[in-house]
């Protein structure tokens, strides 16, 4: 193995990962980034599909959008000198009722029946009362917690109101919009976390707030840009496989029974900064502190010598990613602007449940320039949780087949014919297992969740999983991974 030394190991090259390395090295500190994959970016990820063309199209495949609220990535986006679009949004919005019915309609509203309308007003004021008493960095300090962590979104829904059609609209924005779980999986305490991290629950029924603005050229250009800063100090294609953070002490061995009794006690816990030592296959990198800056979902695919702490092994094994299928279809043109429709799209309960323009704007496009639309246009769709597992469980052309079938009862038969279709599919990704982002099981966050940010001896966590503001989003990774790195030039300082 090819050994290297440098104050800070950072596991992933992700945009955590690579916030971390910027911001360490600006305080001074070296570091070396460690990524498993053979690019950078993580669940970030600029690609091209092939169309009937023959020409490449551009698509992102993971995370793309920005809201005004995300502050810490708007900042940097313009720090590293990436051009900004607004997503198209001009014209009349589709919704499809659960009889199957289509509506066209304007602004925020769904056009539905008075009574759904004023129940889904009230659903989401009831929300946002309680998002309110939130403290999105640490949600399992509110005094009823454990309580709200005991029921699921869905129950509690359904408590509050006898209206199917207004508890599924609102539950789109947390379950397949945002967890992309199923309503029932996860608790209301969870719920809440999403709509504070947000800055309110109706912030996330925006779709002009959540999802604003794009980087030309595509999200993963962040982590390209800060790779590109950090040069030799990331090396790609190495999976850690081993992480050894402290060295048991011989005087608490428990002989008889073989487990170092100050690692099983949680006295390592507290360790101090030490001799850190990462392992690939071909780098042995020797650090004083490590960020892990990986999803929570991958820390078991680690071996820590010693084990972590017995209360992190557990509440480890609580967090789990979300599955939801990311849908691009291009066409020759963006058709449904004719028709004087900004592609915006909801239906909720059904197979693709949301769909937006996304068509595609910048230099790296063929025959494109800075500020230039492409003049295909793009349509992103969103297959969630129980039909993206329905949708892997068919032939390849009839999964194609029934997706574009369900956007096509939003857009017409235009639809049915894109000169290009990919699916994002990150749950077959070894290094990430899933989409968006993992989030706690029912009682998880309340039980587990303050120990999500707390280092472990010299290792500290950064990753948009674990974040407050920001959180599952591209800005809580960037937030988490600078506060990784403040930490430990902190611990540095002292
Ligand atoms: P990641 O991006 O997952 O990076 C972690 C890195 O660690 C990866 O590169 C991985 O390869 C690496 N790694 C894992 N294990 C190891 C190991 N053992 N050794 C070395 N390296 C390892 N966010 C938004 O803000 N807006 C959106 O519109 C949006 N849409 C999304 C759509 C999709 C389809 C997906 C998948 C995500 C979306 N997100 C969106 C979420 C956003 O992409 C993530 O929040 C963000 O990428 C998380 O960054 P991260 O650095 O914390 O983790």
């Amino acid at each position: 193995r090819e050994r290297r030394t440098s104050d800070v190991v950072v596991i992933g090259a992700g945009p955590a990962g690579l916030m971390a390395a910027r911001t360490a090295k600006a305080q001074g500190l070296s570091v070396t980034v460690l990524e498993a994959r053979r690019r950078v970016g993580g669940r970030t990820w600029n690609g091209l599909v092939e169309g009937a063309d023959g020409k490449d199209h551009f698509i992102e495949i993971g995370g793309q959008w920005i809201s005004p609220d995300q502050t810490r990535l708007i900042s940097l986006v313009e720090e590293l000198g990436l051009p900004t679009f607004s997503r198209f949004r001009d014209g009349r919005n589709v919704y499809v009722d659960p009889r199957g019915e289509r509506h066209v309609y304007d602004g925020l509203d769904f056009p539905v029946a008075e009574k759904t309308d004023r129940e889904m007003d009230r659903l989401i004021a009831k929300i946002d009362e309680l998002t309110a008493e939130i403290d999105a960095a640490a949600p399992w300090e509110h005094p009823r917690a454990a309580e709200l962590d005991k029921i699921s979104f869905r129950h509690w829904l359904e408590q509050q109101s006898d209206d199917p059609e207004a508890i599924d609209n609102v539950s789109i924005y947390i379950a397949s919009g945002m967890l992309t779980k199923p309503s029932h999986t996860f608790s209301l305490l969870q719920a809440l976390l999403m709509s504070a991290s947000a800055g309110s629950f109706r912030n996330l029924v925006d779709e002009d707030f959540i999802l604003d603005k794009r980087v030309e050229g595509g999200m993963q250009s962040v982590s390209l840009a800060m790779a590109a800063e950090l040069g030799d100090d990331v090396v790609l294609g190495q999976p850690v496989r081993t992480l050894r953070w402290a060295e048991p002490d011989p005087s608490t061995a428990d002989e008889k029974n073989g487990v170092a009794a100050d690692v099983r006690n949680g006295v390592a816990h507290d360790g101090a900064a030490g001799d850190v030592v990462a392992l690939t296959d071909d780098y042995e990198v020797h650090a004083r502190y490590a960020v892990l800056a990986v999803p929570p979902n991958l820390y078991s695919r680690i071996s820590f010598e010693p084990p972590m702490p017995r209360e992190q092994q557990i509440a480890h094994q609580h967090i789990s990613m979300g599955l939801v299928i990311k849908v691009h279809a291009v066409y020759e043109t963006p058709f449904w602007r004719e028709e004087g429709l900004s592609g915006t799209c909801f239906g909720g309960g059904r197979l693709v449940q949301e769909i937006y323009d996304n068509t595609n704007r910048g230099e790296n496009l063929a025959g494109g320039a800075p500020g230039k639309e492409d003049p295909h246009g793009t349509l992103v769709g969103f297959v969630s949780d129980v039909y993206a597992e329905q949708m892997w469980a068919l032939p390849e052309e009839e999964r194609k087949a029934a997706i574009l079938g369900a956007m096509a009862e939003y857009l017409g038969p235009r639809t049915l014919e894109p000169i290009a279709f990919f699916l994002s599919d990150m749950a077959a990704e070894e290094w990430t297992r899933g989409a968006y982002a993992t989030s706690y099981d029912l009682g998880g966050l309340s039980r587990w969740g303050h120990l999500q940010n707390r280092p472990t001896g010299p290792i500290h966590y950064a990753c948009s999983d674990i974040a407050a503001e920001g959180y599952q989003h591209v800005d809580g990774a960037i937030r988490m991974g600078e506060a990784a790195a403040l930490a430990i030039a902190e611990r540095e300082a002292t």
